[in-house]
């Protein structure tokens, strides 16, 4: 798969992630590099925009990014 697009401008990596070297390359080559499609971070950004996408949200947590989308398209009335 291809680098992630968001990658750029991926607040997650171009300011929270710069004081956990360790944590950011596993995640840089499990989903920025891999599977972008299952980055919790991304799959929120596709579904409800950038401006929803929480500062805190790691890209893991793709339980809690299912959430955030399923309230977001209930608040849409999707
Ligand atoms: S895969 Fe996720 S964390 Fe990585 S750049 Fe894309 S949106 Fe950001």
């Amino acid at each position: 798969m291809a680098v992630c697009e968001i990658l750029p401008v991926c607040i997650f990596f171009n300011d929270k992630m710069k004081d956990m070297p360790g944590t950011a390359s596993f995640f840089k080559s499990k989903f920025c590099q891999g599977d972008n499609h299952k980055c919790a971070r991304h799959m929120v950004l596709i579904a409800c925009g950038r401006e929803n996408v929480p500062i805190d949200l790691f890209p893991n947590q793709e339980e809690k990014a299912n959430k955030i989308i399923e309230m977001h398209r209930q608040k849409k009335g999707k």
